[in-house]
């Protein structure tokens, strides 16, 4: 967008169209030679941005496995029954874009807004968990009741799994949130048997002190549901749970993270749950009820929908997936 306000006088003519106004003074030797200068300047600038985009500012990664058979445990996820928040969401401000200053000397901070934050991704089960059905299925204290210690979540009809989708998608993301200078944990990385129980995986995120943590999932629910929703935590106050801090900025972070991510995706919100806003409160989850700090989970979509697995099981789709997440993230931290 351009702007014209008093700000561009000192390079510019005035008003040209006064015809009452003093004539122009000729330009003097320094004014000439600032001109120059900048002349020289710009350009200097728009290849030092080229550089920067050509040299991974704008890098994909991707390590997409494609589709799969892979055993998945028949146990269903437990059906969402939380009630759906009131209100629509809001609208925020623009999502994070390389429009920063290329002036030499402020790339580095302008390419890394998000140093010094924390964020801790957490990955829905885990691939393995189908295998430790007896170490899964103990139950842990979550402050309002005892739940299971994980699930091995859901799949698509061909075989791909919740456990799979969620690594891939929290992959992708830790590389985005990374690129912007973000201190990235995953709570699992493929590198445990099982789990964590779900106690656990908040507490991870209370120990780094995380800024922000979001928690990713895919829905097992029935063909012809389609769509993604965000859950917020809801105000619990017992046992050892207590989210009444983290409720509103909860809210506000998954608020962001669904703007963006229906931006970057192009899905719709839940056509099943939420009303229409994407958003549903629960107070049942573990992984909520724990936390101390900001957090959220996002269904990214239904895996058991026909049209939701085809772009579930698509890792350009998982990229934009990534993005959105990432996005509002970064648009709740700048906050
Ligand atoms: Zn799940």
């Amino acid at each position: 967008m351009s702007y014209t306000g008093p700000h561009s006088e000192p390079f510019g003519p005035t008003d040209p169209y006064d015809p009452y106004g003093p004539p122009r003074p000729r330009r003097s030797p320094l004014r000439r030679t600032l001109t120059v200068a900048l002349a020289a300047l710009v350009p200097g600038a728009l290849l030092g941005w080229l550089v920067y985009e050509t040299l991974g500012g704008s890098g994909n990664g991707g390590d997409d496995g494609g589709n799969g058979a892979e055993g998945v445990g028949a146990g269903a996820r437990t059906s969402v029954t939380g009630s759906p928040t009131a209100g629509t969401p809001d609208h925020k401000a623009g999502t994070l874009s390389a429009s920063a200053s290329p002036s030499p000397g402020q790339d580095a901070d302008a390419a890394t807004p998000l140093k010094g934050r924390v964020v801790v991704i957490d990955p829905g089960h885990n691939v393995t968990n189908s295998q430790h059905t007896a170490e899964i299925n103990r139950k842990v204290d979550i402050g309002t009741n005892f739940k299971e210690c994980d699930t091995t979540g859901t799949s698509t009809n061909s075989g791909y799994s919740e456990a799979r989708f969620t690594l891939d998608v929290a992959h992708r993301l830790r590389t985005l949130l990374q690129e912007q200078g973000a201190t990235v944990k995953l709570t699992q990385d493929g590198d445990r048997p099982f789990g964590p129980c779900v106690d656990e995986r908040a507490r991870i995120g209370n120990a780094a002190h995380a800024d922000a943590v979001v928690s990713i999932h895919a829905d097992g629910s029935a063909e012809g549901n389609r769509g993604f929703h965000v859950i917020l935590p809801g105000a619990v106050h017992q046992g050892a749970a207590d989210t009444r801090a983290i409720v509103a900025p909860s809210k506000e972070l998954g608020k962001l993270i669904a703007d963006d991510f229906a931006q970057s995706t192009g899905s719709s919100r839940s056509n099943y749950i939420g009303d229409g806003t994407g958003l549903v409160t629960r107070e049942d989850l573990g992984g909520l009820n724990l936390s101390t700090v900001p957090k959220v989970f996002i269904e990214c979509g239904n895996m058991r929908d026909t049209k939701d697995a085809a772009l579930l099981t698509s890792g350009a789709w998982r990229q934009k997936a990534a993005q959105g997440i990432s996005d509002g993230i970064a648009s709740f931290l700048r906050k």
